[in-house]
């Protein structure tokens, strides 16, 4: 095992993993990223952005991503494009293990991000970006005066569908069962918004368009029949499920399995940080994701320099 140490070690890409390597080059903590082979998170997904302060004309995701990207290495960041296969927060110095062998740390923070639950369709993947979106409120300014649809019956769904609503002439709410998941105060709501219908026991079993979303094929799982619903846009809302299979059993995680949080950026180990959607379900933005980047930082940053001084002292 090599001797030496590092400062910190951030994991993950996306905006909360490059706003805390931009802040951790800033206070000398020299950090080391793991940004993971597919890095970048949700954004290299996203086309245009429009709503992240600092860009008057809307920027593309993965332009935004190499923008950060390149700020960070500007400032020193060493950025590398490997996966995090397995963490020790057992012992200490903190051990983080990726195929080409282990980096020991003083200090990590954890901003692996979460992924939307996908449909799984070919046509959707391809139209992703291109009317297909899991995020009304980055994407529903681009649907004013069209008509989109949404999938999915819980909370995510419903306030999807109601952001939406202030800018599409129709919201369809398309749902796998006769009855939503969403708390009783969301589906109030949802139902006494006008834009807002539903489509009951259905599935959306393809979504057609060659270059845009032009309309979804939907299945009715009671009765095998399909019929196409023509829509400019689909709202993909079925969840999501934070990447934090490596982190079981090294850090605390709530029951839905996001890490859990406590005082600011702390987990439930001292030194291991926590930033952006890995926590967080209820913000998901790339801004809140910054932010969040930052203030692991700052924490971060506050308990490297005590385990310094105690090992100067010692
Ligand atoms: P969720 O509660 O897991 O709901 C996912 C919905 O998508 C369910 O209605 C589910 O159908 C449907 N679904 C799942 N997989 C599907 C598939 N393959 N095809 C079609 N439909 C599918 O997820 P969420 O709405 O994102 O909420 C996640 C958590 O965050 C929840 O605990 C929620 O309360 C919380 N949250 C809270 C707020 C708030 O308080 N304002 C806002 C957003 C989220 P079934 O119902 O049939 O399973």
């Amino acid at each position: 095992m090599e001797n030496k140490v590092e400062k910190l070690v951030i994991i993950g890409s996306g905006p909360a993993g490059l706003t805390a390597a931009i802040y951790g080059c800033r206070a000398d903590l020299d950090p080391l990223v793991f940004m993971g082979t597919k890095y970048g998170g949700q954004l290299m997904l996203t086309s245009e952005v429009e709503n992240f302060p600092g860009f008057p004309d809307p920027v593309l995701g993965p332009d935004l991503i190499a923008r950060m990207k390149s700020q960070a290495e500007r400032l020193g960041a060493r950025l590398v494009q490997e996966d995090v296969v397995r963490v020790n927060f057992r012992t200490y110095p903190f051990e983080v293990y990726t195929d080409s062998g282990v980096t020991r740390a003083l200090a990590v923070i954890l901003a692996t991000g979460a992924n939307p639950r996908r449909l799984n369709l070919q046509s959707e993947m391809r139209l992703m970006g291109k009317g297909v979106s899991n995020c009304a409120v980055c994407d529903a300014f681009f649907f004013r005066g069209k008509k989109v649809a949404v999938v999915g019956g819980g909370d995510t769904a419903m306030e999807e569908a109601m952001f939406l609503s202030k800018f599409a002439t129709s919201v369809q709410v398309i749902h796998r069962r006769n009855e939503l998941r969403a708390s009783a105060a969301l589906q109030k709501e949802a139902f006494a918004n006008p834009k807002v219908s539903f489509i009951w026991d259905s599935t959306v079993v393809d979504v057609l368009g060659e270059s845009r979303v032009q309309g979804v094929r939907l299945k009715n799982l009671k009765t095998g029949s399909e019929g196409d619903l023509q829509v400019d846009g689909l709202f993909v809302a079925i969840g999501y499920d934070p990447s934090t299979e490596i982190f079981r059993g090294q850090v605390e995680l709530d029951p839905k399995g996001y890490v859990a949080v406590r005082n600011g950026t702390e987990s439930s180990v001292p030194g291991v940080f926590v930033a952006g959607d890995v926590h967080d379900f209820r913000y998901r933005q790339a801004i809140t994701a910054a932010a969040d980047g930052c203030k692991a930082l700052l924490d971060a940053e506050k308990f490297v320099k005590t385990r310094l001084e105690v090992s100067v002292a010692s």
